[in-house]
């Protein structure tokens, strides 16, 4: 059949930007997409969101820091380092009621998901044995539960999956050729190795990562690769914009166009089609319209609560009023799409 003239721009671009056939994704491939005109890309990336999931609806998932700060690893970004004045003070594990506390809020507050998070480099066989306890208690409440400790050895792994644990969080952060500019102790390997005693133990996979960094657009792209050729691609993948916080090397960091975090936001949906795209860090910062501008190129998960581990996120209030403003529905704990009220 001839190309109408009104039509060849927009085949033009599906040619440059299709997935190689039968193979991975190439980062160029990825590069291809990132750079389509805007609209174009969104559009593409609405129409898989709607093919993977019709009801178009949002997880709500909720995060708490149950270990904070003294973290001996360097990572550029976060203020939770010991290698960073940032005011950030250690402290201990909470306790199992305080834990249990919070996810009782959260539950009542519509999340679906409770996320624990730990300020680790690597949790002690006792350390996992205590977050399995959390986890038990906290999947009993009917709440889905998701651990990120840090690197897990395959006997930790297997603690967790046998307590009962749904996801695993173990981000990429960026590309591999950027890696090193931003954590110097430890490689990506070892961030792969943990991804796979993850895998290997049952659990489901939650692993995105940081954009804003300073990281080129090739190098976003090389991120977006690396998530979407794990074998399965993770379950989850949140996306974070870089929160620059006052003392950690990346506090001067240039901001991001908000616009590229859209086109990141559409190419993970692109490219990870029955993912959970998961707006993360920065999301306070985008504001509503860019906001939007994400759920409409395939995000359908956000960090619901006042705080994530030790930065600010929008209000619960504000969420759900945004939520109920663009007639989004949200994924109740049993996977059923309630509209938010
Ligand atoms: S991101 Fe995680 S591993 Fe890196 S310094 Fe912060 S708490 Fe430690």
């Amino acid at each position: 059949m001839n190309t109408t003239v009104a039509e060849a721009p927009i085949q033009l671009h599906r040619r440059a930007a299709a997935r190689p056939a039968g193979g991975p994704w190439t980062r160029e491939a990825i590069e291809a997409l990132l750079a389509l005109p805007f609209m174009e890309l969104v559009s593409r990336a609405q129409a898989v969101h709607r093919a993977h999931f019709p009801a178009g609806d949002i997880e709500l998932a909720s995060l708490l820091s149950v270990k904070t700060g003294g973290c001996p690893e360097d990572c550029g970004y976060c203020p939770q380092s010991v290698h960073y004045d940032t005011g950030v003070d250690a402290s201990k594990l909470m306790s199992p009621e305080a834990v249990l506390e919070a996810a009782t809020a959260a539950k009542a507050a519509g999340a679906s998901r409770f996320c624990m998070g730990a300020a680790w480099r690597s949790p002690t066989d006792r350390d996992v044995e205590k977050v399995a306890e959390l986890v038990r208690s906290v999947r009993a409440m009917g709440l889905q539960t998701c651990a990120t400790l840090g690197m897990l050895k395959p006997e930790q792994a297997t603690t967790l999956a046998d307590a009962g644990l749904d996801y695993y969080n173990h981000n990429l952060d960026s590309a591999p050729d950027f890696y090193p500019s931003i954590i110097g102790t430890r490689g990506y390997q070892d961030r792969l190795d943990t991804l796979q005693n993850v895998r290997a133990a049952g659990l489901r996979v939650c692993c995105g990562g940081i954009v804003g960094m300073g990281e080129t657009r090739a190098q976003r792209a090389g991120l977006i690769a690396e998530l979407a050729n794990l074998n399965p691609a993770p379950e989850s993948v949140p996306v974070n914009n870089l929160v620059r916080v006052e003392g950690t090397p990346l506090a001067d960091s240039e901001p991001l166009d908000p616009f590229e975090i859209v086109r990141v936001i559409a190419a993970a949906r692109i490219t990870m089609p029955t993912s959970r795209v998961r707006l993360s860090a920065g999301r306070r910062e985008l504001g509503e319209g860019l906001q939007a501008l994400c759920f409409l190129a395939g995000a359908n998960s956000i960090f619901y609560g006042d705080k994530l581990l030790v930065t600010g996120n929008p209000d619960v209030a504000d969420d759900r009023a945004l939520l109920k403003r663009l007639d989004l529905p949200v994924t109740g704990e049993l996977g059923t799409a309630n509209y938010a009220t």
